[in-house]
């Protein structure tokens, strides 16, 4: 009897702690998704949201164990609070491509741009204020937008737009509560490229599948295909004057930088994606041009037909997926004094710091290892802090010597500190 009491109270003790922080999700949360269309405006130090439409959508892919974040990434974060009981009950952090355009000259100079963006959560049962913070250069949050919104509001637009759109589904291993749900839509493959884009996604997920944490984590997927047609092949390419039909707006030289291609046109990325539920967002072109992007919480995109493609497809959704940052500081820099100095960046797998005790992988790095380590072939393979990354050669540090965040590889894999923040988010998306 006592041991069936100590069971009985372990298994409490197990229960408790696993949800602890977590609202139950079928108290606030009902089936579908609730998606608010926004414009986000302004340039370095004035953003405006404004509301362009607020959808349900019939499914919400989330780990319904897991509604408020505690991954702490990101340049922005919303929370959501249930009105009557003024409690969180929801909550993401994300970054946009709004937040990239404000370290551009342009912006800096005072150039006004508008980007559309979705916020993504469960649909709820009852009325909630939504609050989007940003961070600023000291990594203090500050609140940019307040908005309630009302399940029963009729103005909630229920229509789906593209359920004419084939689906596949190339690995299934579970319900989407319980799984990392990726969905990829092709861009640049017309009607008659179908073939193509099935083949191309196949190859490319088999990939992403071929190296660690995803390796050993393949069960905890699932992948979907929307084979979205466009009406001509291909994607735009500006800097040679070439304008493609493409559905999904993918387009090289994004930000003035040829080699980064992502999309503006989120409104139907995101109208093609309701189709089926997901966690992650996948864009696909039909190019060979090199190019791809990859932003936290929102997309990764990557060309099909280059010799890098393999390298680009993974590299790209680190970014997207794990809030990676690139530890590469030798080629063009692309972004304005992207990490102020003495400031310790948001992403997992670089650091401004060097006390073992506050490095974000201090727990992997032996105890003989020197800090900094030395950037020489007696610490190749091991882990430590090595100085370089983030596009600054000194003051920011990486934790191996090499990583599919560093070098245009992928035979070496993701460096350990990549691998854990991988490994937390495969988690975070999937335990109970
Ligand atoms: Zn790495």
């Amino acid at each position: 009897m006592k041991k069936l009491l100590i069971a009985i109270a372990l298994i409490l003790i197990f229960v408790q702690s696993s949800v602890a922080g977590q609202p139950e999700f079928d108290a606030y949360f009902t089936s579908g998704c609730l998606r608010v269309d926004l414009y986000h405006t302004g340039f370095k130090d004035i953003e405006y949201f404004s509301i362009d439409e607020i959808i349900k959508e019939p499914y919400w892919g989330g780990n319904h164990s897991a509604l408020i974040d505690t991954m702490n990434l990101g340049i922005y974060i919303f929370r959501v609070f249930d009105l009557k009981t003024n409690s969180l009950i929801f909550s993401r952090g994300y970054c946009s491509v709004f937040g990239e355009w404000i370290t551009t000259d342009e912006a800096i100079e005072g150039a006004i741009g508008t980007f559309h963006e979705s916020l993504i959560m469960p649909f709820p049962k009852r009325p909630v204020q939504i609050r989007i913070d940003r961070r600023d250069r000291e990594n203090i949050f500050a609140n940019v937008f307040d908005l309630v919104v009302a399940p029963d509001d009729y103005h909630i637009t229920t229509e789906s737009r593209y359920d004419y759109f084939k689906t596949t589904t190339l690995i299934k291993n579970g319900p989407p509560s319980r799984k990392v749900d990726i969905v990829i839509l092709g861009d640049g493959y017309c009607g008659n490229e179908m073939h193509k884009l099935r083949k191309d996604a196949q190859r490319l997920i088999g990939v992403l599948f071929s190296v660690e944490p995803f390796k050993s984590r393949r069960n905890d997927f699932n992948v979907r295909l929307i084979q979205s047609v466009s009406a001509q092949s291909g994607v735009d390419n500006p800097r040679e004057s070439d304008y493609r039909n493409n559905l999904l707006g993918l387009s090289f030289n994004t930000f003035n930088i040829d080699r980064y291609m992502v999309s503006t046109a989120n409104k139907v990325i995101r109208d093609v994606a309701a189709k089926v539920p997901y966690d992650q967002v996948i864009l696909l072109a039909n190019e060979e041009k090199y190019g791809g992007g990859g932003i936290f919480n929102l997309y990764s995109a990557a060309i099909a037909d280059n010799e890098y493609s393999k390298y680009i497809f993974v590299h790209e959704f680190g970014h997207a997926f794990g809030g990676l940052a690139d530890e590469y500081y030798s080629s063009e820099v692309t972004y304005n004094d992207m990490y102020p100095r003495g400031v310790e960046p948001w992403e997992p797998n670089i650091t401004a710091l060097l006390d073992k005790d506050n490095i974000k992988w201090g727990s992997l790095i032996g105890g003989n290892v020197p800090i900094p380590t030395p950037d020489d072939s007696t610490y190749a393979g091991v882990t430590g802090c090595f100085e370089g990354a983030g596009y600054s050669a000194e003051g920011l540090f990486r934790s191996s010597r090499d990583c599919i965040m560093f070098s245009k590889s992928i035979e070496k894999g993701f460096c350990p500190a990549c691998r854990r923040a991988l490994t937390r988010m495969i988690n975070f998306r999937t335990k109970q």
